[in-house]
This record gives C-alpha cells, sequence and structure tokens, in this order.
C-alpha cells in the first residue's frame, strides 16, 4: 500500500475501475450528513474518486484517510485537500486492505464510499472480517444489492448475503440515489447503506466454515426444500435434532436457523 504526494493531470473515467462520480451537491450533504463525520473517530473512504464526497467529509473530520487503485487520481487529490486538513492517500486496490491491521491493536476504524459495483460483494466479504475493528460503515451500492443485504426473510431478495452479513451487523438501508447524479451516469439505481457490527454475536456460531457451507448449499438451490438442497451436509438426525421442518426452503429460515442446523454434526462421508 503506497502513499503518494505530487500532482498529475486528470484522466478520464476508468470503466475496469467502476469510475461513475457524484457531482449532485444534494445528494453529497444527504451521505455527509448520514456519515456525520466527527473529530474523534477516524474516517477511511474508499474509492475517493475525484473527491465529491473527500472535501466536504475531511472539513467536518480534519482529518481522512482515503484508500484509491487508480494513481492517477491520487496527486489531484492531495493538491486539492490543502487547507482543508489532513488528507492521507493510500494507493492501494481494498480487496488487499487488511483493515484490522491499519485499524492496529485495539483500534477502530470508520468506514464509507462510493464503491465500484463490480466488487461488491467479494468486498463486503472482505471487510467483514476486520471484526471489532469496525465502528460502523456507510456505502454506495447497487439498489438490488443493498434490498438483498436488508432482506428479510420470505422474501424473493432474501438470500446468501442477507444471511452472513446478518450474523455480523446490522444493515440498514437509508435512501437511495438515481443514475442522474453521477457522471457518467450508471446503468443501474443506488442505494446509500450503513451498517452496524454487532457488539456481541447476535447467536453462536460454532463453526463458521460449516455454517457458510450450509448456508451457501441451501441458497444454491433455494426452491428446493432443505432436504434435498442439504442432503450430505445436514441429514435426518439434525434435522430432528433443531426441530427444523427439512420440508421448508431455505428463504424461510431466520439467520439464527441456519446457524442451529450448522451446529449439528456434519454426516459421515459416503
Ligand atoms: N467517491 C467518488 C465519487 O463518489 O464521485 C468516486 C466513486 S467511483 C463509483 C469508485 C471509485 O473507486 C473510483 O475512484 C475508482 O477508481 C475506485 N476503485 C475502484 N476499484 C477499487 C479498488 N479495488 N480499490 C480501491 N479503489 C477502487
Amino acid at each position: 500500500m503506497g502513499e503518494q504526494k505530487g500532482a498529475l493531470p486528470r484522466g478520464p473515467a476508468r470503466k475496469r475501475f467502476g469510475q461513475h462520480f457524484l457531482h449532485d451537491p444534494g445528494v453529497i450533504a444527504r451521505i455527509v450528513e448520514a456519515i456525520d463525520p466527527d473529530r474523534e473517530r477516524r474516517l477511511i473512504e474508499i474509492g475517493p474518486g475525484h473527491g465529491a464526497l473527500t472535501f466536504p467529509l475531511l472539513e467536518r473530520a480534519g482529518r481522512l484517510e482515503v484508500i484509491e487503485i487508480d494513481r492517477d487520481l491520487i496527486p489531484g487529490l492531495i493538491e486539492r485537500a490543502a487547507g482543508r486538513g489532513e488528507l492521507i492517500a493510500h494507493e492501494a486496490d481494498v480487496l488487499k486492505v487488511d483493515f484490522a491491521s491499519l485499524a492496529g491493536p485495539g483500534r477502530t476504524l470508520r468506514l464509507c464510499g462510493n464503491l465500484p459495483y463490480n466488487i461488491s460483494t467479494p468486498f463486503l466479504f472482505h471487510v467483514l472480517a476486520a471484526g471489532a475493528s469496525l465502528i460502523d460503515m456507510h456505502f454506495m451500492l447497487q439498489r438490488e444489492v443493498v434490498a438483498r443485504m436488508a432482506a428479510r426473510p420470505d422474501t424473493g431478495e432474501y438470500g446468501r448475503l442477507t444471511v452472513m452479513l446478518a450474523v455480523h451487523c446490522e444493515v440498514e438501508h437509508l435512501f437511495d440515489v438515481g443514475p442522474g447524479a453521477f457522471r457518467p451516469p450508471p446503468a443501474v439505481h443506488s442505494s446509500i447503506v450503513r451498517l452496524l457490527p454487532h457488539a456481541s454475536p447476535p447467536f453462536p456460531i460454532a463453526d463458521s466454515a460449516r455454517f457458510a457451507q450450509v448456508v451457501a448449499r441451501a441458497f444454491g438451490q433455494r426452491r428446493k426444500t432443505l432436504r434435498n438442497s442439504l442432503k450430505h451436509v445436514v441429514d435426518a438426525a439434525g434435522f430432528e435434532a433443531t426441530g427444523i421442518d427439512a420440508g421448508r426452503r431455505a428463504e424461510t429460515l431466520s439467520p439464527e436457523e441456519f446457524a442451529r442446523l450448522a451446529a449439528t454434526p456434519a454426516p459421515a462421508p459416503l
């Protein structure tokens, strides 16, 4: 992860980095208000781009760190930050940043950003690995992804992403943003989501690898009953021990019920 100083010209939006830059002042103000930066808690913005959110955040926080993959954008950000606060730019791929070590032992971070939508699911799984190091997160993501993150059981949006996130944090859909707020406008609508990591696990997960396997298999064949989708993963004794009807389908189970199924012993291999 490199830190940069100096000035280079601004380049055109790069498609491969998912660059759609916010320009609507009303939307920018609303996002900054939702993040509510302060001078006490360390804030990191992911994907600052040309700084639409960066400078208002910096002015309120006094100090801001940014993580940007496109090295050509960083000098312009540093130059324009002069006199507005302390801006620290990390040139890095956010998927390779270890947030627990960036926070430091026993220290905490706040994360925010208008993320490139093509990396949103791997990014969310990656960032949750930082666990107790995160105070809160505010992200702009594709509207459909936020709907899946915040979904209730028994809906078409409820799925693997919902259940895996529920283990780690509370998910709050704040508001939607239309394509016209960006240049160039993306093909999809966006939403702002707030993630609040749980202070303590909402239910016990004895073996997180088995939990992830049970959830992935159940939703991999979501139209099938659990008896079929979880064949060789949870046996009849497992369903009986938990009292969960094997005739149900994945989307009817709460995250806590998935945890109970995952706590049953895996059937012996055939
Ligand atoms: N925050 C700016 C705004 O709202 O106008 C830019 C948002 S643009 C949708 C996404 C930003 O994330 C771009 O600046 C892009 O270069 C950066 N980015 C893309 N992939 C990244 C990655 N893997 N790690 C860090 N930054 C990335």
